[in-house]
């Protein structure tokens, strides 16, 4: 007999939290501090979503998503998980840039790059100032209008260097082009130059681990194994969902799934107004990625000049399209030394990553998909080889994802990374206008994605629910986040 992941749980629960990535983990552990009864559904076997590890034999482990976030997560974990998960987030030292226009070392924050752009790219000082005092003060109210390549011709006219270095770690970071509105930019790009770039030190699997801990010390009823395959509604407001066979009650629901499948396939048309389905359907996915695992024997190590993340292009110039070409000339390398899991086997592993489009993977037979994961990896390992001399010989295991991975794993539509574009956001904000009780929480309009976008949001609508159910029942809550 088939395992019965939802053994004992109860018929009904105040939220189901839809998806356990970091936005669905947040939202379910505020939740549930508040004191509601929190029911999280998981479609994979592991929680954690984008925000995820794999182990291969000889001691390696491969974290998927952590490459560097901005210190605001130090307050948002402190804030909404626990001191031991903030007091384990460090920074990372050297980010580094090689491409043809220039190769450089920076902590990447305001300061360096001041002094970078005035000292190596000679722009005046007045203009950088102006330039970062402009971004800094971007919030989501502002005019939209203005594209992020528009924002760079105000103040940098015909610097496509300056450009390069401003933007090409935002485009992997988020997957913003010089098409979208400034202030994606302006936003993701602030966060980082307030202090630089940070990981958790310890590894994915040790976050995610604290974090499963800390929601069951709070009560959540953690499913793993359990895809809904649908959002009940009755009255117009939230009724159930509908998981492994069973169909449990429910006041709110929050969906940290991608939104375009929220809306489409776990809700049925006729509870949306015309007006948000056509919204809804123009809502653009955001770029996937492809990877590339790489594991030093494990007797070897790297210089740590080499760097702990390296954003190198043989590309001529910048353009964001040539960054999801399947002719790849650009790849960010994360280097893990050993200190990355201090309680670790002491390995020494490399993850290169590049964004990618999911239309160039999909419809592939088997033997071409496969031939095309080894290019990718073969492509790789030539261009690896100029920061880790005979990578080949030293490299002990070597794997790749590609959208399809992505998707197959998360459920993400296409393989997304980063949710959506930035009018998925608006859509996402919408949702409880048209169904009382229905909430969105997860990667979608490029400030609310990544590790403190997503996390962030989680918190926004876990409130939005909390407020919501205190005004649909007799007893008021306190807001306790
Ligand atoms: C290759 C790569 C590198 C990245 N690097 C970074 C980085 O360095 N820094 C950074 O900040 N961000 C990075 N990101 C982005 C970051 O990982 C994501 O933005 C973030 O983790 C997404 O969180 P989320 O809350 O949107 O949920 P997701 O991680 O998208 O998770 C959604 C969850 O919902 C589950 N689900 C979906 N449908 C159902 C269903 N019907 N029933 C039950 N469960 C369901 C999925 O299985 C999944 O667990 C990277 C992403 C990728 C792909």
């Amino acid at each position: 007999m088939p395992k019965d992941f939802l053994k004992d749980a109860a018929d009904a629960y105040d939220v189901v939290v839809i998806g356990s990535g970091l936005g669905g983990l947040t939202a379910a552990n505020i939740l549930a501090r508040d004191g509601m009864s929190v029911l999280l559904l998981e479609q994979h076997y592991k929680l954690g979503g984008m925000a995820t590890w794999f182990k291969r034999p000889g001691g390696h482990i491969f974290d998927i998503s952590l490459h560097g976030f901005p210190y605001g997560m130090v307050k948002s974990c402190r804030r909404y998980w626990t001191p031991e998960i903030a007091d384990s987030i460090v920074q990372l030292h050297g980010v580094r840039f090689d491409n043809p226009m220039f190769s450089l070392t920076t902590t990447f924050n305001r300061s360096d790059f001041t002094k970078l752009l005035i000292t190596d790219f000679g722009v005046e000082q007045g203009t950088v100032e102006q330039f970062f005092d402009t971004v800094r003060n971007m919030n989501f109210y502002d005019d939209q209008s203005l594209t992020t390549r528009e924002l760079f011709d105000q103040f940098f006219p015909g610097r496509e260097d300056v450009v390069r270095l401003l933007m090409e770690p935002i485009t992997y970071a988020n997957g913003s082009t010089l098409e979208d509105p400034a202030l994606t930019y302006g936003i993701v790009f602030s966060n980082f130059m307030s202090k630089g770039v940070y990981v958790f030190q310890g590894g994915t699997d040790k976050l995610i681990k604290s974090m499963e801990k800390e929601m069951r010390v709070n009560g959540v009823d953690i499913r793993i194994n359990c895809d809904v395959q649908k959002i009940n509604i009755s009255q117009g407001k939230i009724a159930s969902v509908q998981v492994n066979g069973r169909t449990i009650r429910t006041k709110a629901v929050v969906s940290n799934a991608n939104l375009r499948a929220t809306i489409f396939n776990l809700i049925d048309k006729e509870h949306f107004d015309k007006q948000f389905v056509d919204e809804a359907e123009a809502v653009r996915l955001n770029n996937s990625s492809t990877q590339v695992y790489m594991a030093l024997h494990p007797d070897d190590s790297i210089p740590r000049d080499t760097g702990d993340l390296l954003f190198c292009s043989t590309a001529d110039r910048f353009q964001t399209d040539l960054l999801l070409s399947r002719d790849i000339t650009s790849r960010t390398f994360s280097f893990y030394y050993p200190d990355t899991r201090p309680d670790g086997k002491g390995r020494t592993l490399i993850v290169s990553s590049t964004n990618a489009n999911y239309e160039d993977w999909i419809g592939m037979n088997k033997v071409d998909y496969e031939a095309s994961k080894q290019d990718l990896i073969d492509s790789t390992l030539d261009s690896l080889e100029k920061y880790v001399p005979n990578c080949r010989e030293r490299i002990t295991h070597v794997e790749a994802a590609t959208p399809i991975t992505f998707e197959h794993y998360t459920k993400h539509i296409n393989g997304a990374s980063f949710g959506t574009k930035f009018e998925g956001l608006a859509v996402s904000r919408a949702l409880p206008q048209q169904i009382p009780g229905m909430y969105h929480a997860g990667s979608c309009g490029i400030i609310m994605s990544g590790w403190l976008g997503t996390i962030n949001y989680g918190v926004i609508v876990a409130n939005d629910v909390i407020n919501h159910l205190s005004s649909t029942t007799s007893t008021s809550r306190a807001i306790t986040t």
